[in-house]
């Protein structure tokens, strides 16, 4: 995996170098200025760095909230910098795309040229539709002042190396557990995380304004960031990346307050806040990690979906993505991936890959998994940093699927492994039990307090893992907080 990450982050860097500088506009400041990439070319990157991030994430399954979200973004876009009579129509004919990723880490982020996300992890933190209208012009900012894009210049100037190294460390083999999790892309690592204090109160200050000309009340936002700062002061939180660059939490809530006032006196608008409306499209979705994409329990992985288990080696970690199950030795020695081939066979499957240039077969051959087919490979490569590494892989077909489990390891550690990874491969079979298989996630319902009292009072029986103080952030209120009867609250079941 180190392998694929050092190719993914080399491959943005030297497209960065060879395609070199380009003066232009920004549509923000009207000004010309040189910046990393012409705005053609951050259009395409985008759509390259789209497609890495929709496949690491996946997008959420419901149509209707996409739709939602999406036809927002649209109005707040049209109320940006990027739409105005006299900005270049270059900038003006840029479509923009806003997707609802599947992962419940609170976040959201843009790529150049027109992208932008939000998880359903934030929507579910979100009190009403100004604070998504902030949130979404805040992006939308980015992406309008050209943020990274000058980062990108700046890359060229010299900290490509710096850069790029920093981003390999924090990648999969170098990183504690679930913190791999909400790092997105290597690409939406670079583009997104990497902006200066600068830029993220720029954008607070356009996504204020554009928030506001598009009918909202922008300082509802301010609640929101404060609640932010909970979750990220909570230890084992996912930290959400909104907050790794951004200006002190408490600062920043005074001054989406202070430019609201301003920008509303400036421009007379209903400053709309929407919180039914907002709950009626939010109640419903998923909250946590979602069991139907796999989870582990009991020293195993198991996949009610796609209806397969296998063992988890004590000391292995489990890192779950849409398109890979990672399973992470302790101290990085040894690494299993789980993914679909393509191929029809597993005969095929296993051809297609040991005929690959760079890597030599030891050794090759047929066997019955758990009465499923299957084909195993050994093999040595190098990898990019030149250390020899030996792989066992095995393709496994199931219900139409080719499966494939690689355990990579250096060549000399590698006999202490192999045991561990045949007893993963080996041990990966059907899943027929129902109590494996009939599981369901948590979902965010919405209800009025029925009476007033504190907020603790109304969190009997939260399902697990969820605890009165992630609740109450998810709430933007305190445990002790005065909640009046009727007031709409949003409560995980099960
Ligand atoms: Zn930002």
């Amino acid at each position: 995996m180190r392998l694929r990450a050092y190719l993914l982050v080399c491959g943005l860097v030297i497209a960065m170098v060879a395609e070199g500088c380009a003066v232009s506009t920004n549509p923000v400041s009207g000004r010309r200025r040189l910046y990393g990439y012409s705005w053609a070319e951050e259009r395409r990157i985008g759509q390259e760095a789209d497609r890495q991030i929709v496949h690491q994430y996946g997008l959420y399954d419901d149509p209707e909230l996409a739709a939602y979200v999406d036809s927002l973004g649209q109005v707040i876009l049209a109320h940006s910098h990027l739409r105005r009579p006299n900005t270049p129509k270059a900038f003006r004919e840029t479509p923009f795309v806003f997707r609802v990723l599947d992962s419940p880490v609170v976040n959201a982020f843009a790529l150049p040229g027109g992208y932008v996300y939000v998880t359903r992890g934030l929507l579910a933190h979100l009190n009403n539709e100004a604070q998504l209208a902030v949130v979404l012009g805040h992006e939308i900012a980015h992406v309008a002042a050209r943020h990274a894009s000058q980062r990108a210049f700046e890359l060229l100037l010299g900290q490509v190396a710096l850069l790029g190294g920093a981003v390999l460390g924090q990648e999969v083999l170098g990183l504690p557990g679930g913190d791999v999790l909400q790092l997105g892309s290597i690409g939406a690592q670079l583009l997104f995380l990497k902006y200066s204090r600068d830029d993220e109160r720029e954008s607070d200050r356009l996504g204020v304004e554009y928030a506001v000309r598009a009918g909202y009340d922008a300082a509802e936002a301010a609640m929101f960031f404060r609640s932010l700062k909970r979750l990220s002061e909570r230890r084992g939180a996912s930290l959400p990346s909104f907050l790794s660059t951004h200006p002190d939490p408490g600062e920043r809530e005074q001054t989406i307050r202070t430019l609201a006032m301003r920008w509303q006196q400036q421009v007379d608008t209903d400053a709309r806040v929407n919180q039914a409306a907002y709950y009626a499209r939010i109640e419903g979705i998923v909250l946590g990690e979602d069991p139907r994409q796999g989870y582990v329990a009991d020293n195993a992985f198991y996949h009610p979906t796609l209806r397969f288990w296998f063992p988890v080696p004590v000391g292995y970690q489990v890192i779950n993505q849409p398109s890979q199950v990672l399973l992470v030795e302790e101290k990085q020695q040894a690494v299993l991936v789980l993914t679909l081939a393509a191929q029809a066979s597993a005969v095929e499957a296993a051809e297609d890959w040991a005929a690959q240039e760079g890597l030599t077969v030891l050794d090759q051959g047929r066997e019955r998994v758990n009465g499923l087919p299957a084909v195993y490979v050994v093999a040595e490569g190098e990898t990019s940093e030149g250390q020899t590494v030996r792989v066992l892989r095995y393709f496994i077909e199931h219900e139409g699927r080719i499966y494939s489990l690689a355990g990579y390891s250096p060549v000399d550690q590698y006999p202490r492994y192999q045991p561990v990874f045949l007893q993963v491969m080996r041990g990966f079979a059907p899943l027929q039990d129902p109590a494996r298989l009939n599981v369901h996630p948590v979902w965010l319902i919405v209800r009025p307090a029925e009476r007033t009292a504190p907020f603790r009072a109304f969190l009997s029986d939260l399902p697990e893992p969820f605890s009165p103080e992630t609740v109450a952030i998810m709430n933007q209120v305190a445990l002790e907080t005065m909640i009046s009867a009727g007031t709409l609250l949003k409560l995980p079941s099960r």
